[in-house]
């Protein structure tokens, strides 16, 4: 998950690194209040998912109210490498002397986290390591034991830092890490970051890119309308994939996911998805949530349950389904036949518990196979 500058600062902010003062707009008109209210004197930059923002013409400097007034109309009507801009951060104009990078990722390599020092900042950084890439020094961190403070010292004297910045930078990247490590983070980047005329050292610029796995242990994270059904499905804590068939499967145990989508293929159809729905199967709401997410696809023209019990029991899980099935007859949302097989724990008891459905919508199977041919019958080939 990319966050956006104005979002990445607020976490700067949080874990003590200095920012400028800043204010996000909406509007041209909000602008021109940020502009007021910071005194004059501000930048305006552009908020969007993507670098190179001032090549671009997204960051400004009005000299008047009028010329923010107008510079925020110019800038919310752009589009960044395909990015409409939707809002602006105002911020207090910095008096640059002199610009530095300083980054962290996730070496994909040595699967540690990795710290990026130039004293050549401001410009992008993938053309700093494409032509000069020795301007760039590194410093693979050890997660058990933090960022060493020596480490970086010496590569600060290699990329020629003067000597009175060490502690600053040094202290900046101690931050910088703790934020990282702290919010599960993928990509961390300051750029340029700057020193004032002062000799103070600010974060002019942020980039921050958070692990998607993690996002359910920060709720601080800004939400994010998800785009598709995929990332919907991941929301609802499913592992679901897209896939080009009509046959929607909802199953539990990887495995036994694609034993079923083996099947399906061997009977001569396809499935429309991989959906596992774990060890929460037993839950009426995971399984509805999974149907849901299934139907999604317009694709669907039948849907198979097959479910084995191994920890869990048949009746409970036929119950689930039971309540999911009853509450979307009730919103009409169901719209395609259902063949369900159950095996494990509780077997019988779970499948009599089905069979006193009634919903014309559903169809039962005692073995996989005649259920796969029966949801291929019901559903027809894919188009
Ligand atoms: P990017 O182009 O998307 O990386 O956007 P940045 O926020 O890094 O800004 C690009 C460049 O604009 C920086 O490298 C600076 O040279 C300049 N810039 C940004 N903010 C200020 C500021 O407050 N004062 C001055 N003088 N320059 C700034
Ligand atoms: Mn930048």
């Amino acid at each position: 998950m990319k966050l956006f500058e104005f979002e990445a600062k607020g976490f700067f902010k949080k874990w003590g690194i200095p920012v400028p003062e800043g204010i996000v707009a909406d509007t041209a008109e909000e602008v021109k209040k940020a502009y007021k209210e910071l005194g004059g004197k501000v930048v305006l930059k552009s908020q969007v998912l993507a670098g190179g923002r001032g090549k671009a013409g997204g960051i400004k400097f009005p000299k008047s109210e009028d010329e923010a007034c107008a510079m925020a109309d110019e800038i919310l009507k752009m589009k960044i490498k395909d990015n409409p801009v939707k809002k602006v951060l105002v911020e207090r104009a910095l008096d640059i002397k002199k610009e530095f990078y300083l980054g962290i990722i996730t070496d994909p390599d040595k699967g540690c986290p990795l710290l990026m020092f130039s004293a050549e900042g401001g410009v992008e950084i993938e053309v700093l390591a494409a032509e000069r890439p020795e301007a760039i020094r590194k410093v693979f961190i050890d997660p058990r034991y933090g960022l060493m403070g020596y480490q970086l010292q010496y590569e600060l004297q290699k990329a020629g830092l003067p000597k009175e910045l060490h502690n600053g930078v040094i202290n900046m990247a101690r931050r910088l890490y703790q934020v990282y490590w702290d919010m599960d983070g993928e990509l961390i980047e300051i750029n340029p970051l700057v020193v004032t005329s002062e000799g103070k050292i600010i974060a002019a610029d942020a980039k921050f890119n958070v692990d998607n796995s993690a996002r359910p242990r920060h709720p601080e994270l800004p939400k994010r309308q998800a785009k598709n059904i995929e990332e919907r499905a991941a929301e609802l804590g499913l592992s679901y994939v897209l896939l080009d068939g009509n046959i929607g499967i909802i199953s539990n145990g990887a495995g036994l996911t694609m034993a079923a989508m083996d099947f399906m293929r061997e009977y001569g159809s396809s499935p429309a998805n991989f959906l596992d729905l774990g060890g929460q199967a037993t839950q009426a709401v995971t399984i509805k949530n999974g149907m849901k997410i299934v139907f999604e696809n317009p694709n669907v023209t039948a849907l198979l349950i097959y479910v084995f019990a191994g920890g869990p029991r048949c009746d409970v899980i036929a119950s689930g389904i039971i309540e999911a099935l009853d509450e979307m007859e009730k919103e009409k949302s169901l719209r395609v036949p259902i063949v369900a097989t159950l095996h494990g724990r509780y077997k019988e008891e779970g499948m009599k518990i089905l069979s006193a459905s009634k919903s014309p919508c559903l169809y039962l199977e005692a073995e996989v196979e005649d259920a796969v041919r029966k949801v291929i019958e019901l559903g027809g080939q894919s188009k």
